[in-house]
């Protein structure tokens, strides 16, 4: 099996060694966690250590982990929505018209629907699939997701890029089904990429965390000012959390990304109770559309080596229905997020439980 598209994968390097690059002799090599709202602060506030709202070490050793894959500034948040109402907020004015997708992670829409909508957003919708070839030009703010949670839609972020820049809007891609490894949206033109670090990023399903990535220095302050004065900053353990699971997130990757592969090829959908299976080519999270609900459960529920859980991008393989949140994905579909069991077991047991239906 050839090693995964990981088209960023230099840059696991630079994430290895930065906080070493700046180590004294006798610090630890893991970053300590440090747990502060007050720090030692006489005279002048002349330190970026004033208050724990404003700066933390721990959040920083992640920032600046997480920053080497984007290969840009990142501020971090509490969890992948935190990070997302900041873009929102750091990129949006009143009055603007906003671009989303149809079919993506539904948590945005709702938050735009029911807190933003009213304060002088126009929202539409567009549909993944259409968004390439949309005209955008009314447009002060195109939101993309690709390929979009939970469907695996799919759309050109260059493309979109380009003409939404031909008429000064701006761009903002929500990057979390494949983290910057697998795909770098400041580099295809996007303004500002946001993340659920709690999924792929963290990768052990225990913390809830996210960030946001912009090269444009009056988006980034603003993000920062939001954080600070709406309180939306993560905890020192859960940073630490993050930044733990980064140091083994390229091995994660390449061990989930083959696993999936490998299944893609193992499948004979024609020969198996699958309507069709869904997989963009990259990444690590499939669609498995089967005839009916009962069917699609039977499935999570006979193959033991799947965790019946929601979210994705941890270590365990899991899988669940999505129509059961009212998503827009048929009765039959499942979301399966590949983990990083040993190949020939995860096939197995996969295959296993398809003949087992
Ligand atoms: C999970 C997810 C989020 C939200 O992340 P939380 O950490 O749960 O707030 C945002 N976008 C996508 C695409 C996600 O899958």
């Amino acid at each position: 099996m050839p090693p995964p598209k990981m088209p960023n994968r230099d840059r696991i390097v630079d994430m290895l060694k930065v906080r070493s690059s700046h180590l004294k002799k006798g610090e630890p090599v893991s970053p300590p966690i440090i747990s502060a709202a007050k720090y030692f602060l006489p005279g002048e506030p002349d330190t970026p250590y004033v208050y724990g709202r404003y700066a933390n070490p721990t959040i920083e050793a992640a920032e600046a982990a997480i920053a080497c894959l984007e290969g840009a500034p990142v501020v971090a948040f509490p969890s992948g929505m935190a990070a997302i109402t900041a873009a929102l907020a750091a990129a949006t004015k009143a009055g603007d018209r906003i671009l989303i997708p149809s079919d993506g992670y539904y948590n945005v829409r709702a938050l735009l629907d029911e807190f933003l909508a009213d304060r002088g957003l126009t929202v539409d919708l567009i549909a993944t699939k259409d968004v390439s070839n949309a005209d955008v030009s009314a447009y002060d703010l195109v939101w993309l997701e690709t390929p979009s949670n939970p469907g695996l839609n799919t759309c050109d972020i260059e493309a979109v890029a380009k003409r939404v820049k031909a008429t000064g809007g701006l761009l903002i891609v929500d990057n979390t089904t494949l983290t910057p490894l697998l795909q770098d949206p400041l580099s295809l033109g996007a303004d500002i990429t946001v993340c659920a670090d709690t999924k792929a990023m963290s990768g052990h399903a225990d913390v809830l965390f996210g960030h946001l990535a912009t090269k444009d220095e009056a988006l980034f302050e603003r993000a920062q000012s939001w954080r600070r004065l709406s309180g939306s900053i993560a905890g020192p353990w859960e940073a630490f959390l993050v930044h733990r699971g980064l140091m083994t997130l390229e091995l994660r990757l390449g061990r989930m990304c083959s696993n999936a592969v490998a299944l893609q090829a193992a499948i004979d959908v024609g020969r198996s109770p699958l309507q069709s299976l869904t997989y963009p080519g990259i990444g690590f999270v499939m669609g498995l559309t089967f005839d009916t609900a009962g069917t699609a459960e039977r499935f999570i529920d006979t193959c033991p080596l799947l965790l019946p859980a929601t979210s994705f991008g941890g270590v365990h393989s899991s899988a669940e229905r999505r129509a059961r949140w009212g998503d827009d994905v048929s009765e039959g579909y499942v979301r399966l997020s590949v983990g990083c069991e040993p190949e020939d077991v995860f096939i197995e047991a996969i295959l296993q439980a398809l003949h087992d239906l």
